[in-house]
């Protein structure tokens, strides 16, 4: 069996009306970001896409990605339900790690997992700099970074206030040309999973195939999220207690079931 971390590289397409981001991108999103992860040996980099059925995210593929990179803007509500939900369950309970960059806090997997706005927040295409501050250092996501930040020449202003919740932490501040500045580089535990917020990476520019400080992030990001294999947790539910307890009573349904309910789920085979 490989040792390599299982990386899924999602995306949801971009309109022929929208000339820039098909330039920057004639075959996607994902195919500039799996370009560039499939160089790194440790990574064994699938592709897949809101075209795709079950949306690109059926439950055989989500069994078998470790971490899910998700990139989408326009078509959220085109992700299913059900799709959203195996995403959702894959993080909280196998620990599947998620990248969601970009629009990417407006998708139904975000607005679920981290209570994001549906609007996200305010924003400004016209192509100006960002820089990228480095706040913490010492994170794994910073891991050969050279600078105390980086310059995108051309991106998407997203300012503050920003519709995600504080986050576990916070890895950049980006300035805008125009004077915004945004926690643009976030992490967040959820269950049993990690989850990495990036901003950088408007679709009118070939941000992801040219920036090599983005790249190195995304593949840091990648890597940090790797999951944790702990205990798969048992849920909501009552439970056998675990020691004797002689002085309390203890409810006969409980008794008739004693060894029949306090049972661990199978890995990927629990539901919320
Ligand atoms: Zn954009």
């Amino acid at each position: 069996m490989s040792s390599k971390l299982k990386v899924t590289v999602w995306s949801e397409g971009l309109p022929e009306s929208e000339v820039n981001a098909v330039r920057s991108y004639p075959n996607d999103i994902n195919t500039a970001i799996g370009d560039f992860l499939k160089k790194d040996p440790a990574l064994d980099v699938t592709l897949s896409h809101l075209t795709m059925p079950e949306c690109g995210l059926s439950q055989e593929l989500i069994d078998n990605t470790d971490v899910l990179v998700w990139w989408s803007h326009l078509y959220h509500d085109k992700v299913t339900d059900e799709a959203a939900a195996r995403v959702v369950n894959a993080v909280l309970q196998k620990g599947m790690g998620l990248l969601l960059l970009h629009s990417a806090t407006s998708a139904k997997v975000s607005r679920l997992l981290l209570g994001s706005n549906r609007s996200g927040g305010k924003y400004r295409e016209c192509g100006e700099r960002a820089r990228v501050w480095l706040i913490n250092r010492a994170h794994p996501i910073c891991e050969g970074l050279e600078e105390d930040w980086f310059d995108i020449p051309n991106e998407e202003m997203y300012g503050e206030p920003f519709g995600l919740p504080t986050p576990d932490d916070l890895i950049f501040i980006t300035w805008f040309q125009g004077g915004e500045a945004l926690r643009s580089g976030m992490t967040y535990n959820r269950g049993a999973g990690r989850i990495f917020y990036f901003q950088a990476g408007h679709e009118e520019f070939p941000i992801y195939s040219e920036n090599a400080a983005v790249q190195k992030v995304i593949t840091n990001g990648v890597k940090w999220l790797k999951p944790t294999r702990g205990p798969i947790p048992i849920g909501r539910g009552e439970v056998d207690a675990l020691e004797v307890m002689d002085d309390v009573p203890y409810p006969e349904r409980l008794e008739r079931s004693k060894g029949k309910i306090n049972r661990r789920p199978l890995p990927g085979k629990y539901n919320i």
